[in-house]
């Protein structure tokens, strides 16, 4: 396959990163994402024959990087929910055009998989963790789930070598003032520590514009007892904006979706765990690459149809929200457990 310029959308972004949703389950129900009086026992999941299969997941990325995707994140749900990822892990590694691997994961299975995920060649991992306080945190992940064992997950997957980052998302009123905690205490563990403006995703967190904490607000609150020193980005489409401490190479990062929208940089394709192609985390719908699969059509006719869909790509939710909050909150948009973070 001769190397191919990456595809452009309508606003001449380049499809770059590639999400993969491989389960719309999980073991948790943060109160943001799946609250457990909406994702309760009768709530239905899909069932195993809608999952794409390793094999279908693979062959998708192999035509997603000759159209330029470099980087692979695996999401959910909570990914580790599904059996047997580090297969998953080392067919994808195996393809040419992928560069690095990564995966977000609430942590609480990362004791028991670390080792294994490294070895089929997982680089990195982000672990999400919202408060050192162990009621707050079983309060916000919605089943009393202790900060000890996310912690333990974090310390199995530095020792197995996956190179580890924090994700904090900040609402306020509810865990605000965990935030020079956390940073004091993940300063001293030398894991970059990224701090996530609550974002109005899917349509049951109950979002309001009044409990974002602003980035700005984060850094200046850090910035008075440990100074901070901004960082250059590293490369185009970079979604935190970056500090490091004064004094050291240890740094923090900030996702301000809400407050400082990065859509005219937004190189990410998402893939749902049945299969469908979404440009947008705000998206209404995805696009169905299941059927096409499972239906006999080439790779040449797929990556055909993924190329369109990307070039018809015009989403930049983020930036219109900030434009007008109030009307666009009310259109229907997938939940993130199902399109993944
Ligand atoms: N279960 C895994 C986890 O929690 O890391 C992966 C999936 S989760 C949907 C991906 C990321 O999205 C997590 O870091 C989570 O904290 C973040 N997230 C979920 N709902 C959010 C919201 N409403 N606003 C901001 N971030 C959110
Ligand atoms: Fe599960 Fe992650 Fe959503 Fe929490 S943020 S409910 S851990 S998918
Ligand atoms: Fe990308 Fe959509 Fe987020 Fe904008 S709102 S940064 S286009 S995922």
């Amino acid at each position: 396959m001769p190397e191919q310029l990456p595809v452009r959308d309508t606003r001449h972004r380049p499809l770059r990163d590639l999400r993969i949703s491989v389960t719309d389950r999980c073991n948790f129900r943060c109160r943001y994402c799946m609250p457990a009086e909406i994702f309760g026992p009768d709530f239905a999941f899909l069932p195993q024959h809608k999952l794409l299969s390793f094999e279908e997941i693979a062959r998708l990325t192999n035509l997603f990087t000759q159209l330029g995707v470099r980087k692979v994140r695996i999401t959910g749900g909570e990914p580790l929910m599904r059996k047997d990822l580090p297969v998953l892990i080392r067919m994808l590694r195996n393809i040419e055009g992928v560069q690095d691997i990564a995966m977000t994961t609430n942590g609480s299975l990362l004791v028991r998989h670390a080792p294994a995920l490294r070895e089929a060649g997982l680089d990195r991992v982000t672990v999400s963790l919202d408060s050192l306080d162990n009621e707050r945190f079983g309060m916000m992940n919605g089943r009393g789930y202790p900060v000890e064992g996310v912690l333990a997950g974090i310390r199995a997957a530095a020792e197995a070598g996956l190179q580890v980052k924090i994700n904090m998302v900040v609402q306020r009123g509810v865990n605000d003032q965990d935030i020079l905690p956390m940073a004091r205490y993940f300063r001293e563990q030398g894991h970059t520590l990224r701090f996530i403006e609550f974002m109005d995703v899917g349509n049951s967190n109950g979002w309001k514009l009044d409990q974002v904490v602003p980035a700005s607000e984060i850094i200046q609150m850090i910035h008075r007892e440990m100074p901070l020193v901004p960082v250059e980005a590293n490369y185009f489409g970079e979604v935190a904006s970056r500090y490091r401490y004064e004094g050291s190479e240890q740094e923090i990062g900030l996702i301000s979706s809400v407050t400082q929208a990065f859509c005219s940089t937004c190189t990410r394709a998402r893939l749902s765990a049945e299969g469908k192609m979404y440009n947008c985390l705000f998206a209404s719908a995805g696009e169905d690459l299941r059927e096409p699969l499972r239906s006999g059509r080439s790779d040449d006719e797929i990556r055909e149809l993924i190329r369109a869909i990307w070039e018809k790509r015009d989403e930049r939710y983020s930036e219109e929200r900030l434009d007008h909050t109030q009307g666009l909150r009310k259109r229907p948009k997938v939940e993130m457990s199902h399109i993944g973070g």
